[in-house]
């Protein structure tokens, strides 16, 4: 296809531009809910690259857009990232934005501003080919995703209304394309006993005792949770143990345990707090499954439930076999297709809200979260080209 060429020359002509715009995304420090600074630098990006509007909403997401068809396209990329560890492990400064034999180097080049660079690339080559389709394509710098994933997207989807026909996940897939993931969730278990002197335990209930045989119990679980070829298995493991008493020369009369349960296909919140309920059913025990509520840097309080969908895409969906066809026009193979290890922004656009969704990212996941995260300028400019040509594609 003639555009695919056109496009790549333009992806390829501008590798520098991207480059670049990746080094400033990254000298903004941006934590969750601390992404101010970040989301000033990528409108202003999106603004010189001349998108047709460019605006952030209250949660602070920021939300480019070139076109306006009927069918809406929309791109995803968490704008936040983890802190930077133990800056000994770096060899050079996490914040600095250097660009190093090709490589854009620091904090968040891999997870995951290097799609937001790609992007803005994208909607620059868009803009220059005067696409004039009939399709509205949100470019989606989003927030918070690394303290409450897919938030961000239960705000645009249901405060602001865009239900896009398709979105591209552009965390990093090294450029492969990625169809799912396992889900997760957070409970807590709370033990409710009964004190009484230490001294005459027989007296009372210890908690403590209540949790640890139920612990034990979760071990056993954990060996006989569902498995998915796709997928993998579902896991839970007990991260934090709590107990409380009146003294400690008393009876616990309070214990409770966090979980993390990580959900495969098939495993929901519903049969994940069930199996608990099973664990504690003859003990004054309850199951709760935490809340997220933060306040944005925005000012805006927001938040959900601590349940993040398993979701996953058939291999033989519309929107996979076009991404294919897409990376085929551009680079002349065909793709791997795969699923992320991680959890994404995919768990509440697809899990919660059944939009399809694709992932298609530069850079390798293994760097993300870890010391001298990295990425390759071939991959910005590979997945520059493969967002303007889906445009193209849809
Ligand atoms: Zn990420």
């Amino acid at each position: 296809m003639e555009i695919c060429e056109k496009i790549k020359a333009l992806s390829s002509q501008y590798r520098d531009y991207t480059a670049r715009n990746l080094a400033s995304l990254i000298q903004c420090k941006s934590l969750s809910l601390g992404e101010e600074q970040v989301q000033q630098e990528l409108m202003r990006q999106m603004q010189k690259a001349g998108f047709d509007e460019v605006r952030m909403d209250l949660l602070g997401n920021v939300i480019g857009r070139i076109g306006y068809g009927k069918r809406i396209l929309a791109f995803d990329a968490h704008m936040d990232t983890v802190d930077l560890g133990n800056l000994d492990d770096w060899d050079f400064d996490p914040l600095g934005g250097s660009i190093i034999d090709d490589w854009v180097c620091g904090r968040g080049s891999v997870d995951q501003k290097g799609g937001a660079a790609a992007f803005v690339t994208a909607g620059r080559i868009l803009k220059e080919l005067a696409f004039d389709r009939d399709l509205t394509i949100y470019f989606v710098g989003s927030v918070i995703e690394e303290d409450c994933d897919g938030l961000c997207w239960k705000y645009l989807i249901e405060e602001e209304n865009i239900r896009p026909d398709l979105v591209v996940v552009t965390e990093p897939t090294n450029l492969n394309i990625y169809r799912g993931h396992r889900g997760r969730m957070e409970m807590q278990v709370h033990f409710y006993g009964l004190s009484c002197h230490g001294s005459a335990p027989e007296r009372g209930k210890n908690a403590i005792y209540m949790a640890s045989e139920v612990a034990l119990e979760i071990q056993k679980l954990n060996e006989r949770l569902s498995y998915d070829p796709f997928l993998g298995k579902g896991s839970i493991t007990i991260s934090e143990f709590v107990s409380q008493s009146p003294s400690l020369c008393a009876v616990a009369d309070y214990a409770r345990i966090h979980l993390d349960r990580r959900l495969t296909w098939g495993e929901t919140k519903e049969s994940a707090v069930e199996e608990i309920n099973q664990l504690i059913k003859d003990m004054k025990a309850r199951v709760e499954v935490l809340e997220y509520v933060q306040k944005s840097f925005t000012g805006f309080i927001y938040g959900m439930e601590k349940y993040y969908p398993t979701w996953q895409i058939p291999e033989n969906h519309e929107a996979i076999q076009k991404g294919a066809e897409v990376f085929n026009c551009l680079f002349e193979q065909n793709p791997f297709i795969d699923k992320w290890t991680f959890s994404t922004n995919g768990v509440t656009i697809n899990g919660m809200y059944g939009i399809p969704v694709i992932g298609f990212g530069p850079g390798n996941e293994v760097l993300a979260h870890a010391p001298n995260e990295k990425v390759h300028i071939d991959h910005l400019e590979k997945a520059a080209a493969f967002y303007a040509a889906l445009a193209y594609h849809m």
